[in-house]
């Protein structure tokens, strides 16, 4: 049985491992993405760590803004190691062997669809809820790639006219106000405008994350309650839009911040009903991802090498 190395390069960290046949981790690992110059480097760094490890026959990597005909990372919005990125060359090169390179919320779906609960489903999506905003949707049991290898920019629909400045250069996307940064910048945004205390104001703002916020709306702050709020109905907005246009079976939310569980899901859930059309209200369903976030996006890596190989072979 061949084993595969799978990497999930994230805006804030880089997990890997190295995956049997099953899906089962024999090793697994994970670097912060920050501490890493470029992407030679980042190959250099995991090739010494798994070299004596487990041997492995292929890699699969998992990135935002793969461009998957490129095998390239283009202009991605959150990483620092140039506007095109030769993700798949450089890695080939340093271990000398077959890899592939798929965006990384089509990892996270790929993998729901090969080890998660999406093993009987046609058309569902998955988003993943980080530094950035990815989507990775399947219709007809295939994955939606797009004509220029690029499908899926959630994160950076439009949902405010003339709103928050985004990475990308355009302004209001959705991630400026649902990723990491987009939540804590509106709890500071409300903290300031806020006449009544909070349990917000007991962290120093450099360590306010979205976790502190949930945490702080399970509590019933009504600051956090109210950041909480915002970031649901627009997760829902965009949920709702793409049942509408899709009609999928189901959303699933996966990521750093869909780790806040319940409360997000039911938040959203609330939100949802009043945005999807009647006809289509549920009959979609709305989870978190029951693999979590490193696993999705590695196993999903690793099941599009080994497709990959299996093509190559026959
Ligand atoms: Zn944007």
């Amino acid at each position: 049985m061949s084993n595969y190395l799978g990497i999930d390069i994230g805006g804030t960290n880089t997990c890997y491992g190295i995956v049997n046949a099953e899906g089962e981790f024999l090793y697994e690992n994970s670097i912060k993405t920050e501490s890493v110059e470029s992407i030679e480097d980042l190959a250099d760094q995991i090739y010494n760590d798994v070299k004596k490890k487990a041997d492995f026959v292929g890699i699969g990597i998992g990135a935002p803004s793969v461009n998957e005909k490129t095998q390239s990372i283009e202009f991605a919005p959150n990483l620092n190691w140039g506007d095109v990125v030769p993700l798949t060359k450089i890695f080939s090169e340093k271990f000398g062997m077959e890899v592939n390179a798929v965006n990384d919320a089509n990892a996270a779906a790929i993998g729901e669809k090969s080890y998660g609960e999406a093993t009987e489903m046609e058309n569902f999506a998955v988003i993943t809820l980080g530094t950035g905003i990815g989507l990775g949707i399947f219709i007809n049991g295939k994955i939606v790639v797009g004509s220029n290898g690029l499908a899926g920019e959630l994160g950076h629909t439009v949902v405010r006219r003339d709103g928050r400045e985004c990475n990308c250069g355009n302004f209001g996307c959705l991630e400026t106000y649902i990723a990491k940064d987009g939540i804590v910048r509106t709890a500071k945004e409300k903290l300031e405008f806020s006449s009544g205390g909070s349990m917000l104001n007991n962290i120093s703002p450099s360590d306010l994350s979205p976790t502190e916020v949930f945490k702080s709306a399970r509590k019933e702050d009504p600051v956090s309650l109210e950041v909480v709020d915002t970031v649901t109905r627009d997760l829902a907005f965009a949920i709702s839009n793409l049942i509408n246009i899709l009609d999928l079976e189901c959303v699933f939310l996966s990521g750093g911040i869909s780790k806040n569980g319940n409360l997000l899901k039911r938040k959203t859930e609330k939100h949802l009903k009043a945005h999807v059309l009647p006809n289509l209200r549920d009959k979609s369903l709305l989870k978190i991802s029951s693999l979590n976030e490193k696993n999705s996006g590695i196993l999903g890596a690793v099941a599009s090498i080994q497709s990959k190989m299996a093509v190559l072979i026959n």
